[in-house]
């Protein structure tokens, strides 16, 4: 009876642990971000485990039902949609909920580490690692110009994801703060496009340039530091 956090690819559907396989293929049933997601993935390896959705909209009822099937003794397994669950994706609130009703059986949450488009884009992007600030998603609307100030002040890099809808604003925004804020600024960014995958592409130098440069397709990763 254990809730397993299992990390699964972020694009190439070789990364994947064999430990996450074992437990994909052994649990009584995998919760999924979006159920028809997953499914690829379980068909690629013809796993056959049943399947629900748990997702940030999902109700407390649906925790209360994934608890009781944890105090029936099942052993379970969390997915996101790609990448660690509860990075920038569900899984925080119900493993709050599982360590407050049941505190003694903390350790019956167990993470199965693996793929994780932060630390994939981190450990390509040539910048020190030992500190780094990550911001998930810039803000659709509001609080956008207090994102990019802090973005602009950080004495570590600083990760944050970006959908390809808003790429290109997100960077012209961000060097516009640079711009208003400090005047002009050395300052060097790392846009991970599609990592991989087929388009995976590494955009690196300063923001202007990396704007000009992207294509704006695919997933992206962007890490900047001030220097
Ligand atoms: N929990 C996931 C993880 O650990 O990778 C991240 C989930 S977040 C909702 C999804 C965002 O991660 C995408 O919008 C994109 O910014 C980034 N991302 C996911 N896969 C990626 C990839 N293959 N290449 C670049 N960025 C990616």
């Amino acid at each position: 009876m254990a809730l397993y956090i299992v990390s699964t690819p972020i694009g190439n559907l070789q990364d994947i642990t064999l430990r996450a396989l074992d437990i994909l293929k052994s649990a009584d049933l995998i919760l999924c971000e979006d159920t028809r997601e997953t499914k690829k993935l379980l068909g690629h390896y013809d796993i056959k485990t049943p399947t629900i959705s748990y997702h940030q909209h999902s109700q407390f009822k649906k925790i209360e039902y994934i608890i009781q099937l944890l105090d029936e003794g099942k052993n379970l397994a969390l997915v996101s949609d790609a990448g660690t669950p509860g990075i920038s994706d569900p899984g925080n609130q119900l493993i709050a909920e599982i360590a407050r009703v049941s505190p003694a059986q903390i350790a019956q949450v167990s993470p199965v580490p693996g793929p994780s488009a932060l630390t994939a884009a981190a450990s390509a992007s040539g910048f020190p690692m030992d500190k780094f600030i990550f911001m998930g998603f810039p803000p659709a609307k509001k609080k956008r110009r207090k994102f990019f100030e802090e973005v602009s002040l950080a004495k570590y890099p600083v990760i944050f994801y970006e959908s390809p809808y808003r790429i290109l604003k997100t960077l012209k925004e961000l060097e516009a703060t640079y711009d208003s804020s400090h005047g002009p600024k050395e300052t060097l960014v790392v846009a991970c496009r599609e990592l991989t995958k087929k388009f995976e592409t590494i955009y690196r130098g300063a923001i202007g340039q990396v704007a000009k440069e992207i294509v704006p397709k695919g997933e992206f990763v962007v890490i900047v530091k001030n220097k």
